[in-house]
């Protein structure tokens, strides 16, 4: 027994070893990346179902690696949000964008819909409502609609600190949109206590479009649900006319995904035809 218990001791702090120099590694490097601007603000066009025209942009973050390229967020936010270096990422991605908007300030279409990936962090204190007028300055457009999207799969509580959060949002003209729906916790009481403006629903439900039945009956639901509540929807990942035909007869309010465009980076967004058209 006692060299069990010597075997396990080696292997923890072997093992505890290896993850502090790992997470540290990642800190040091996701800080370094931030400080140096590798950090890029992608865009990707909603659409109006209705009329296909323009309603806005959802940025996403990319990391220009030096040595391994081009790095998609789903192997670095949860880095970012467990090392709180989300908050200063998130800030680069809204002076990015602000900045490269400023440009067009005077020709941007009225209620430009101007989304960014919030996450449970930056919902803690009020320092976000301070970033988003800071967006809103710096952007030097009045009718811009910031859209503030949070996932449903952190939750967030409500406090008062929340609540007043949320209220402050919207007497910014900002939408908050309820991101992931279906596939987190899909707490409806969330719509009410947040007063959510719409719903994203998430793209594993529209790929199933006219194949699998059950998906789709999902769907259907999420859709009726949006419009029982009076709130907008979006719908992602959408890669065919099929699906884009259906979501528009089915009412949903927005769309998003490869069949419209794939993301680019911000300063090729505002130099792309769908967005040039619009000016
Ligand atoms: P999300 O917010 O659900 O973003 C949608 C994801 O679907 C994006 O992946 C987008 O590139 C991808 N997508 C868009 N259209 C299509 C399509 O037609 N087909 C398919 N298969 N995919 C499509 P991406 O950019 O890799 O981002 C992944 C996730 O990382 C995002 O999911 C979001 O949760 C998170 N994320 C990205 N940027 C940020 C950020 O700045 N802050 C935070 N907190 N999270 C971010
Ligand atoms: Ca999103
Ligand atoms: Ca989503
Ligand atoms: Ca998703």
């Amino acid at each position: 027994p006692l060299l069990i218990v010597l075997f396990a001791s080696i292997i923890a702090y072997v093992l505890t070893h290896w993850f502090i120099r790992n997470v540290a590694n990642a800190y040091y490097e996701l800080q370094s990346a931030i400080k140096n601007g590798h950090i890029k603000a992608y865009a990707q066009p909603l659409i109006y179902s209705h009329s296909g025209q323009l309603s806005g942009l959802e940025i996403l973050a990319r990391w220009h690696h030096p040595k391994f390229g081009l790095i998609n967020p789903d192997t670095f936010i949860q880095v970012a949000e467990e090392t709180g270096l989300i908050i200063q990422l998130t800030q680069t991605l809204f002076k990015q964008v602000a900045t490269t908007l400023a440009d067009y300030a005077d020709r941007l279409p009225d209620q430009l819909h101007v989304g960014f990936n919030i996450s449970r962090e930056h919902c803690k204190s009020l320092q976000l409502v301070e970033d988003c007028k800071k967006f809103l300055v710096q952007a030097k457009n009045k009718t811009i609609i910031l859209v503030i999207e949070i996932t449903e799969r952190q939750l967030i509580e409500v406090t008062d600190m929340t609540t007043k959060l949320f209220k402050e949002l919207h007497e910014l003209n900002a939408k908050i949109a309820l991101d992931d729906f279906g596939v987190g916790n899909s707490n409806l009481s969330y719509l009410n206590n947040f007063a959510i403006d719409y719903l994203k629903i998430d793209r594993s439900f529209v790929g199933h479009i006219g194949s699998d039945a059950l998906s789709k009956n999902i769907l259907d639901s999420i859709i009726e649900i949006t419009q029982a509540c009076n709130i907008e929807s979006c719908a992602e990942g959408v890669e065919t006319e099929e699906q884009a035909l259906y979501l528009k007869e089915k009412g949903v309010t927005y769309q998003q995904g490869y069949y419209y465009l794939e993301p680019i980076a911000i300063e090729d967004f505002v130099q792309h035809p769908m967005f040039q058209k619009c000016l």
